[in-house]
């Protein structure tokens, strides 16, 4: 899920409250299959996006799509972790597809922790109460909503357009359902681009939007086991070569070192657009680095940030540690996990050989964990992706313009980028600056958040499809 990257950004002129509706027929319909996808458990190893993704699938042959516009998949090994692919056929043989993602599995509710049953839909004070109402349901069942919508409306796109909903992007090991489309039926789900979670707007909390941001691009992890042997002996009789201190003196030297600073041509246009929204001293150093990402004054001051650290540079932090045997015995075994987060385009063996460098001992041996995550480089700031959003945006939020920017995290976009297909987080739905709950408790969304967003995301997909 996004992290709020716009908080502290002062409104670039605030847009008029957009009058919605909520009493449309269409708002009625895509309101029963929103509910529907709240309501139906999708947290893995306990609920099951199968049933979800049965129930999308008879949505769509309701409106009309045909059993071979449609595909259900799941593994024996995962049963109740399914996804569905539905397919709006273009007219345009020479257009390339294009690719709604959203993934319909949810992080655990304890009904006891929460205010209400976190598996009930409540709207209430302005909002949609209910795990998964904003991460990631809001944009699947918009994402189902439109194609059924351009059904039953006798809409003929010129480009085909591919709705993939999947499970397990919540869970790390999961069966994930993008990765597996991508490896296994990447005909199926081939596109141009694909559109999914990551971007978004923020609110300031007292109902006027103040950002919409795309994310473009993504860091990816690796583990690595740092890990020192010794031979070990009786405590009473230490000698300089000790396992615990051999490791220590390796982490100290990873703890002292900066990767270089990196930027893409989002993160450039981020720091500038976004620093200059800011203005204060921050804001300033962030266009200034932009300008010159060789500013050392300026990194000094952006590095301050623990988000806009990260998000100009490789990072590498130590998590867990362990070591020796017993209190009186010398340890013969020292280990430590680093967990790395990559910027765009660097191959993990290079991440591995610099820490290696860094530490400077061939004693103390690294080795990358599974998973091993695709390496890619950021996708581009397209203008045939970027330009629509920036148009509708405008439209829809007179004196915003969309900020693209770079997650330090990762989506599903991981795994299609490492098939080729550039993936693109959305402007439109909003969220508050305090997360609204997202993976936490009580989550939640602004009603009219929902219903501007999806008709913002219904206006955006006909803009693609209609010129490819
Ligand atoms: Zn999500």
């Amino acid at each position: 899920m996004r992290a709020v990257l716009l908080a502290g950004i002062a409104a670039l002129g605030l847009a008029p409250a957009i009058a919605e509706a909520q009493d449309r027929p269409d708002q009625k319909a895509f309101f029963s299959l929103y509910k529907e996808l709240v309501e139906t458990n999708t947290v893995v190893g306990v609920g099951s996006c199968t049933r979800a993704a049965a129930q999308i699938t008879a949505r769509l042959k309701a409106a009309g799509y045909a059993d071979s516009d449609i595909t259900q998949f799941s593994v024996p090994e995962h049963p109740e972790d399914g996804g569905v692919v539905a397919i709006l056929k273009g007219s345009d043989a020479n257009a390339k597809p294009m690719l709604l993602l959203a993934h319909i599995d949810v992080v655990e509710a304890k009904r006891a922790d929460w205010e209400r049953d976190p598996f009930k839909m409540v709207e209430e004070n302005g909002y949609f109460y209910g795990r998964g109402t904003l991460d990631d349901k809001a944009q699947a069942a918009i994402w189902t909503d439109t194609l059924i919508r351009f059904r039953k409306e006798g809409y003929k796109p010129k480009r085909t357009v591919k709705l993939a909903l999947t499970c397990g992007e919540e869970t790390n090991g999961a069966f994930n359902g993008a990765e597996w489309l991508a490896a296994n039926k990447r005909d199926l789900i081939d596109a141009e681009f694909a559109l999914e979670e990551g971007g978004g707007g923020d609110s300031d909390g007292k109902g006027h939007v103040i950002g919409q941001s795309v994310q473009v691009g993504e860091k990816t992890f690796a583990n690595f086991r740092l890990e020192t042997r010794n031979a070990g002996g009786h405590s009473s009789v230490p000698v300089r070569d000790n396992a615990i201190y051999q490791l220590a003196r390796a982490l100290t030297r990873i703890d002292e070192y900066e990767f270089p600073v990196e930027m893409t041509d989002t993160t450039k246009r981020f720091f500038s657009e976004a620093g200059a929204a800011r203005g204060d001293e921050m804001g300033k150093a962030m266009a200034a680095l932009a300008a010159d990402p060789a500013d050392k004054a300026a990194e000094a001051i952006v590095n301050k940030d623990r988000f806009l650290h990260g998000n100009i540079r490789t990072t590498c932090v130590a998590t867990l540690l362990d070591g020796g045997h017993a209190p009186n015995a010398l340890p013969q075994r020292a280990g430590a996990n680093i967990n790395c987060r990559i910027f765009p385009g660097h191959p993990i063996e290079e991440i591995k050989a610099e820490l290696e460098k860094v530490i400077g001992d061939p004693g103390v041996t690294v080795t990358q964990l599974p998973p091993k995550r695709p390496a890619r480089p950021a996708p581009p700031l397209d203008p045939k992706v970027i330009g629509p959003m920036e148009r509708l945006v405008a439209l829809y939020w007179p004196g915003l313009k969309v900020i693209p920017s770079m997650a330090n995290g990762y989506t599903d976009a991981t795994f299609l980028g490492a098939v080729g297909i550039p993936t693109y987080g959305i402007p439109g739905i909003w969220g508050d600056p305090d997360g609204n709950g997202v993976h936490g408790l009580n989550e939640r969304v602004e009603v009219k958040a929902v219903y501007v967003g999806r008709d913002f995301m219904y206006d955006l997909v006909k803009a693609y499809a209609d010129k490819p």
